[in-house]
């Protein structure tokens, strides 16, 4: 479906930089956007704060809360959302579905909400539906994702004005599924899409299969679609996610752990109780020790901490945002993959998918980086062995770390990830990369991958390949039709 309510800027990867147009508001959110929670109930932070002081020009909040309320729910209706919440940007509203995943049953339908979120000047709605947890049997998995569906075609019918509309992805842990729902969800007419139920995939650390989860969705959704990690708050796994092609993220985190004391960094949580100094120089940080925040009431300490958290928060979105403009997003997401074990399976099943990233990842961009053996799975990898079968040197051919030699008919550079090219292509993205003098096996091996698929293409060539001291675990790889030569031997 054609979507002129989502623009693409800039590209890294599956990460971009994008432009939703929020009509209601009357505003464009330039994406990725940090879409702070706001409770109606509890404001730790004003909405007006959020917009002048954070630079929030979209956040969320709970129709289902509001529409509950004694409160709220007739001066929502009267006055309506941005005035109740003296917010000017964007405002998305969640429909109670997180309800009904917590507590097993909401009264309200689809119908009602969708009108409901209508009437308070929502710009963004949502239906209500079953966001499925991880790892229940595939019979549920797909009934709830029948359920889902129909919802989602409903909302199609329901006259929302210029109210946006989300469609939610579900399907538990199975990709196949995301996928499905991915697809379904992309041809109704509804504008946003959250990959829904991965918070308790977070929650347990468990980013390898939160990465394989957004993959199936968007192999479903296509590139164009705006995808909304729905529930992802943390900033440490912002970089992955924004590298697998999410837009959106949700942070009631920030609140949350203010709450109980947590402070948030690019790097994990930290116990406030637990520092004596502070790694970061937002306001609250360069003028308090954590010793002085301690020292503070309960509802001082929490604002102060829910602010720090606002501000690492977003400082990352722009961290990622520059990565995705100078072409380092990869860079970025290998150095946040080493703050925990479990980051680094997040960023390692990133690598399974490389071939889905290549298809958007642009030809050029800033000087390529060799990090770690991670390295050796990135997209530019992927795309330059796929350039090799199409490649066809003849007659006799040297593949060479050193230099080249007139008793060839053609010498060819050799270059760890990569593998082999022709000297013409040298000066070339991404075979300009800085790597390591010490490189890796990773970096070995894919080289003697390139090396197995150029000789595949071309089995009339007589090819011999001058290495400097490549491992056993490398030279295995290398088919056995190709003389080798150990340069540092000779
Ligand atoms: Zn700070």
């Amino acid at each position: 479906m054609e979507r002129d309510n989502f623009e693409i800027r800039d590209q890294d990867g599956a990460g971009r930089i994008g432009e939703l147009t929020v009509p209601r508001a009357g505003v464009t959110v330039e994406t990725p956007a940090l879409l702070p929670v706001v409770n109606p109930h509890m404001q730790t932070v004003e909405p007006s704060r959020l917009e002048s002081e954070f630079g929030a020009d979209i956040l969320i909040t709970n129709s289902y809360i509001l529409y509950k309320s004694e409160d709220f729910r007739d001066e929502a209706l009267e006055v309506g959302l941005h005035e109740l919440l003296d917010f000017d940007g964007a405002i998305m509203t969640d429909s109670g579905s997180f309800q009904l995943a917590e507590y097993g049953e909401i009264t309200v339908t689809t119908e009602e909400i969708l009108q409901f979120q209508h009437d308070i000047g929502s710009d963004i709605g949502t239906p209500v539906d079953i966001p499925t947890p991880p790892d229940v049997d595939r019979e549920q998995a797909e009934e709830e994702l029948a359920t889902t569906q129909e919802r989602l075609e409903f909302a199609e019918t329901v006259d929302v004005g210029d109210m946006l509309v989300n469609a939610p992805v579900q399907g538990s842990t199975y990709p196949d599924l995301r996928e499905e729902a991915g697809r379904h969800a992309e041809d109704t007419s509804l504008d946003v899409f959250p990959v829904g139920a991965v918070v308790p995939l977070m929650n347990e650390y468990r980013y390898g299969d939160m990465v394989d989860v957004v993959a199936g969705a968007k192999r479903g959704l296509g590139a164009d679609a705006p995808v909304h990690l729905f529930g992802a708050g943390h900033p440490m796994m912002f970089a992955l996610a924004v590298a697998m092609g999410c837009d959106l993220f949700d942070s009631a985190a920030y609140a949350l752990y203010a709450r109980d004391g947590r402070y948030l960094t690019v790097r994990g949580t930290e116990q406030l109780d637990d520092l004596d100094y502070f790694p970061c120089s937002c306001p609250v940080c360069a003028n308090h020790t954590p010793a002085e925040i301690r020292d503070e009431g309960e509802r001082e300490r929490e604002r102060l901490l829910a602010e720090h958290n606002l501000h690492v928060t977003f400082e990352e979105i722009r961290t990622i945002k520059q990565a995705i403009r100078t072409g380092n997003l990869f860079e970025l997401v290998e150095n946040r993959a080493r703050a925990h074990p479990a980051m680094l399976d997040g960023y390692r099943a990133l690598g399974d998918h490389a071939a889905q990233l290549e298809r958007t990842d642009p030809a050029s961009k800033g000087a390529f980086f060799y990090l770690s053996g991670e390295s050796a799975a990135r997209p530019e990898v992927v795309r330059h062995h796929q350039r090799l079968s199409r490649l066809n040197p003849e007659g006799k051919v040297l593949l060479t770390e050193g230099n080249p030699s007139s008793r060839y008919d053609e010498s060819w550079n050799v270059v760890p990830p990569f593998g082999p090219f022709p000297r013409a292509l040298s000066e070339t993205y991404p075979l300009t990369a800085e790597i390591p003098d010490r490189m890796d096996a990773a970096g070995y091996e894919s080289a003697a991958r390139g090396v197995a698929r150029l000789v595949d293409e071309n089995p009339e060539t007589d090819f011999t390949l001058a290495h400097e001291g490549w491992s056993e675990s490398a030279l295995a790889l290398v088919p056995d039709a190709v003389r080798t030569v150990d340069l540092t031997t000779v």
